[in-house]
């Protein structure tokens, strides 16, 4: 029998590191010692005292029954806390979190929930990929948003066609960006809900990386402009916070009736997250917060490092203020693909080319600082041999 895939799957978008995926494969069966500055994992553990807390609670039984889809009504207050203690948000846990299986899971689902074939939603490029897949699975349009340096990497709201509004039902957006770095202000935010208001469009804020910031300055969260909980959600993840990118948890908070919709979704689909992992969760938002402290310094350390190589070396970047991602443009009249390319063959250096984020990230490479101080060296210095 021939397998013939869904129409749904023929429309992904082309996979673009399947070469690199196979000179990588290549130069590690030569023996080359390739360094990643790839994936957004962090290579940091969990802090301890959420370890404990997932073995103690692994070993009572009532959380080896099935949980409840929209978390346990404990792990929504200690999330709502955290909002409130965090961005002086004030949440009703009971009707505006739910616990997500990771963020991920939340944000391909949300658009199974509010888009009908035919409507429009509004993606931010270069993005995350979650964004256009999620519409796609759900039948729905894309219309891109190119984030530009000019405009500090944000969607130009003007720039959005007349005869498109009517259409778009949904806004993603991600700030502290991946991949850009790229921060935004409240005003931005405050535009925004204005923009969404007026033009009946839910707007679905990917808040990921609040935590992972510089200099002292702690990013704002979409709610805490005037009006957003009538347009939208926000969605956190203890993925990057904590160092539990393995752990799968995260959650969604905001407008009562969009928690809602995603909520029926989810009971319909998946059966909640372990309640061991929630307790977990728990302990990560309510306990100390000094391994979030450490972990920005040894971000802060790494940033610092890469961006006193790469200006060395000519190139030009953003300093990012959040994020553990550097922005960096390629050198004139290099692609993307080629620059990334080249480098990973002489060097054994992985980088990803801003392209894979999509069309507006040609001319880009990301850089991950999720390796130590010493292989993050080591990977400049040898990316400073090359000539371009
Ligand atoms: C890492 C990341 C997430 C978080 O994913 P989880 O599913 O919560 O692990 C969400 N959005 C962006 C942009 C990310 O980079």
């Amino acid at each position: 029998m021939k397998i013939i895939e869904a129409d749904r799957l023929k429309a992904l978008p082309p996979y673009l590191f399947a070469e690199i995926d196979r000179k990588k494969a290549d130069l590690a069966a030569k023996g080359v010692d390739i360094i990643s500055l790839g994936v957004g994992d962090p290579d940091l553990p969990t802090p301890p005292h959420i370890v404990e807390r997932l073995k103690e609670a692994s070993q009572n039984p009532v959380n080896h029954r099935y949980p409840s889809y929209e978390g346990m009504p404990s792990f929504r207050k200690s999330a709502a806390d955290w909002c409130r203690k965090r961005f002086g948000v004030d949440l009703d846990q009971g009707t505006e979190v739910v616990s997500l299986i990771g963020s991920k899971e939340g944000i391909a689902h949300l658009p199974l929930a509010f888009v009908n074939p035919g409507d429009v939603v509004l993606c931010p490029d270069p993005a995350y990929p979650v964004y256009e897949i999620g519409t796609l699975f759900a039948g729905g349009e894309t219309h891109i948003m190119p984030l530009k340096e000019e405009n500090g990497f944000l969607p130009d709201l003007d720039a959005i066609p007349g005869d498109i509004l009517p259409r778009a039902k949904l806004m993603f957006l991600n700030y502290p960006n991946n991949p850009t770095s790229a921060c935004t202000t409240l005003d931005f935010f405050q535009r925004v809900v204005d923009f969404a208001r007026d033009n009946g469009i839910i707007v679905c804020h990917d808040a990921a990386y609040t935590e992972v910031y510089y200099d002292d300055e702690a990013p704002v969260s979409f709610l805490q402009a005037q009006g957003a909980m009538e347009v939208g959600v926000e969605f956190h993840s203890l993925s990057k916070t904590y160092n539990m990118t393995g752990w799968r948890i995260g959650f969604a908070y905001g407008n009562s009736d969009v928690v809602a919709g995603l909520g029926r979704i989810k009971t319909n689909i998946d059966s909640g997250i372990f309640q061991a992992v929630q307790e977990a969760g728990i302990e990560a938002l309510t306990g100390s917060q000094e391994p979030v402290a450490e972990l920005r310094k040894t971000y802060q350390g790494r940033r610092d490092l890469a961006c006193e190589s790469l200006t060395g070396m000519g190139f030009t970047c953003l300093v990012p203020k959040a994020t553990f991602y550097m922005w960096v443009n390629t050198p004139e009249g290099v692609g993307s693909a080629d620059f990334v390319s080249r480098v990973l063959t002489e060097t054994g250096v992985v980088l990803t080319p801003g392209n894979g984020f999509g069309q507006h990230g040609e001319g880009y490479f990301r850089i991950s600082l999720t390796v130590d101080e010493e292989r993050l060296a080591e990977a400049l210095s040898r990316m400073e041999r090359l000539q371009w």
